[in-house]
């Protein structure tokens, strides 16, 4: 199997699962232009797409959508909620998912989980193929007992290391906005993402990925220290950049 990050973080979000000929994909925030470009910079091309996830309703995760499925006619799951919060999107191949439901499709079981965050319905995603066991949830505002036991025994997680709290406090961000990120529906800090990497670890771990990374108030060298050495050795730890695509991991 096969695990891309497309994009991530304010200005986009989306992550690809390809497991032999089959492929599925988590959130379509940005434009399908972009997504080429950057499947590209990844060496990789797109070979039909089983199904659309999509993890809450903001705009950085689900702006392309629209436009790409005029393109491909794929199925697109979300939570009620979150189809109410997309209810501007023109789209036919709508289906509701809840928290909890196990979803089979091209080879994949993936099954939605509900995560802190102000949004009306946000889910994080567990999605196994190959016998492999991926977590991914990227925005959400602070860890909880449901979060921490669902992602236990993956092999590979993508978790938000948004903001380095102090960064952000001294930032140029309005307080509002302060306040909403700090908050416990807002975004993870660095030190968050650590200490859940360090309550899920397990000698099965190999890689993790920090997601979400703050353009103005975080650094990829902040992420990276804070959750260094949380991981198994020889685990990979990887940090993804606005500007461009990756990690790409075979698991
Ligand atoms: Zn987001
Ligand atoms: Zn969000």
């Amino acid at each position: 199997m096969k695990v891309s990050v497309i994009a991530s973080g304010s200005q986009g979000n989306c992550v690809l699962l390809k497991s032999g000929r089959h492929s599925i994909m988590l959130d379509f925030g940005i434009s399908v232009r972009k997504f080429k470009i950057r499947l590209a910079e990844l060496g990789d091309e797109l070979n039909g797409l089983d199904a659309i996830f999509i993890s809450h309703e903001h705009r950085d995760h689900v702006s392309g959508l629209e436009y790409l499925s005029r393109k491909v006619n794929t199925p697109v799951f979300a939570t009620e909620g979150t189809w109410e919060g997309m209810a501007w999107l023109e789209l036919e191949n709508r289906v509701k998912v809840r928290a909890g439901d196990k979803v089979k499709i091209g080879g994949f079981e993936v099954q939605p989980f509900r995560v802190p965050h102000d949004a009306r319905e946000p889910v994080g995603y567990l999605i196994e193929a190959e016998d492999r066991k991926i977590g991914i949830c990227t925005d959400l505002g602070s860890v909880n007992h449901l979060v921490r036991e669902r992602l236990k025994g993956s092999d590979l997680v993508i978790l938000e290391s948004n903001h380095d709290p102090q960064l952000l406090i001294a930032g140029k961000y309005p307080w509002p906005l302060k306040q909403r990120i700090l908050g416990r529906d807002g975004h993870l800090s660095n030190q968050d993402c650590a200490g859940l990497l360090a309550e899920i670890s397990h000698p099965g771990l190999c890689a993790a990925v920090l997601a979400h990374v703050s353009l103005d108030n975080n650094t990829p060298e902040l992420a990276f220290e804070a959750s260094r050495g949380k991981l198994p050795e020889p685990a990979g730890l990887y940090v993804t950049h606005q500007r461009k695509a990756g990690p790409a991991i075979e698991l």
